[in-house]
Order: structure tokens, then sequence, then C-alpha cells
């Protein structure tokens, strides 16, 4: 049987057919929590992935610049890492050091040399298919890059946009709107490797130097809910309809 994404009305979409993927990740971690089951299915199967990182992630814990730029080495090394458990040895990784906890209030010079380099990232590996942070997420950085990459996609279009959500905790399809289409992946059979791929983030499991402790710790609800069988993603139906 094909791996396939499956609506709630039985329409399937093949991993197959989707053309070269690319995974935009908010920070290091959020592609493995929300994708790493599709991010193994491909990787097993060979498909093209690539994974867009927006950030490196330095504002988890609180510090000053020396401990930013260490966390943010980290961290980096962390999603080269979990990339590699999912099956992928040498990951395409695209990093857009953009600041953490802060993309939406990067200037509109940078804004718009991102959407240029994000057009170009989609067009140099000729992505067809574009997993991003739901829109309505409630972390403003997962917010603000859903807007950019749809901004982005309307002038070089690709074939499937899909929306994973991280926060709060919650299996999509939970509300998902009238232009979106809520699609299940069984990962059941790359599961464990998601698991490994998800504790190579020690940094946000609680395994960092003890002066830094206050910061940022996964909640269990949250790797209950992103080490299920099943990984959710919402089809958005019409772009135009997204407007930021
Ligand atoms: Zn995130």
């Amino acid at each position: 049987m094909k791996v396939a994404l499956i609506s709630a009305h039985h329409h399937a979409i093949p991993v197959s057919e989707m053309g070269a993927v690319l995974v935009v990740s908010p920070h290091p971690d959020d592609e493995t929590l929300g994708c790493g089951g599709l991010i193994g299915i491909c990787a097993r199967a060979m498909y093209p992935l690539s994974v867009l990182a927006m950030t490196n992630g330095e504002a988890s814990h609180p510090g000053n610049e020396v401990w930013r730029n260490a966390l943010s080495k980290i961290r980096q090394r962390e999603q080269r890492n979990a990339l590699k458990a999912l099956g992928i040895p040498n990951p395409d990784i695209i990093q857009l050091g953009l600041p953490d906890g802060e993309l939406n209030q990067i200037s509109e010079a940078r804004r718009e040399q991102t959407l240029d380099l994000i057009r170009d990232v989609i067009r140099s590996r000729n992505i067809k298919s574009l997993f991003l942070p739901a829109i309505d997420d409630r972390h403003a950085d997962h917010r603000e890059a859903a807007k950019l990459l749809v901004e982005a996609v309307r002038s070089c279009p690709v074939t499937y946009v899909f929306s994973y959500q991280i926060w709060p905790p919650a299996t999509r399809p939970r509300q998902v709107s009238v232009n979106e289409r809520a699609y299940t992946l069984d990962v059941s059979a790359v599961l464990p490797a998601k698991r490994t791929a998800v504790e190579q983030y020690r940094s946000q499991l609680g395994f960092t130097e003890p002066t830094h402790t206050e910061g940022f710790r996964m909640p269990q609800a949250l790797l209950d809910e992103k080490l299920r069988d099943q990984e959710c993603f919402a089809l958005i139906l019409d772009l135009s309809a997204w407007s930021a």
C-alpha cells in the first residue's frame, strides 16, 4: 500500500507524489516534532526533502550574548543530529539565522531579503510541497514564519501547502477552517526514529547548563502529542484567502 496522507473523506495524497518537500521550521525542533514522521518516511524512500531553519533558537534559555551564541550552535547541531536520526545522512538545512522570538520585528529590508531567499530556495530545489507552521499557532514566531512563507509562495507556486500545529499541543484536525482540509499520516513505521530524533534536542529536554535551567523545557503533553503514531496536517486550499 502506498504511504499517503489521508483525509477524513478518504482522499489520499501519496507521499511519492508530493515532489520535493520543504519543511519550514521556526526553531530547531519544530521540524522534528511536527513533521518527523513525514521526514522519516521521505528519508526511507530517498525523496528529496529540505528544512528551512528560520532561526537558530538562541532565545530558548535566557542569558548573555556569549550564552546565546553557544546555544545557537548547540541547537544547530541538535537539528542536524535529529535529521540524521530520521535517516538523512547529509541533511539539507537552509539556515536563515533570523532572530529567535523576534521574527515579527525584523526590518522591512530584512523581510524583503528573506522573502527573496525563500523564493530562491523554492525555485532552486524545485520544491513542490511545503509544510508550514499553522498560521494560528500560539507561538508568534510560528505565525510569522507561516505568513512569510505564504507571501513568498504566491510568486512561485507549489503543488501542496500543508500546515502543522505545535502550540498548543493538540491533534489536528481540531478546528480546521473552511479553507483547509485535514489529513493524517500513519508514521508508526518510523516512530522509533522520530523518538530518537526528539531525544537529540537535549537542550530542550532539560539537559542544559546548570546555570540556565530556567529556560524552556518541552512539556510532557507536547512530547505525548508529538510521539503518536499519526501526524496531522491541514492542506491549505486557497492561499489567497490567507492574506496576512
Ligand atoms: Zn518553535
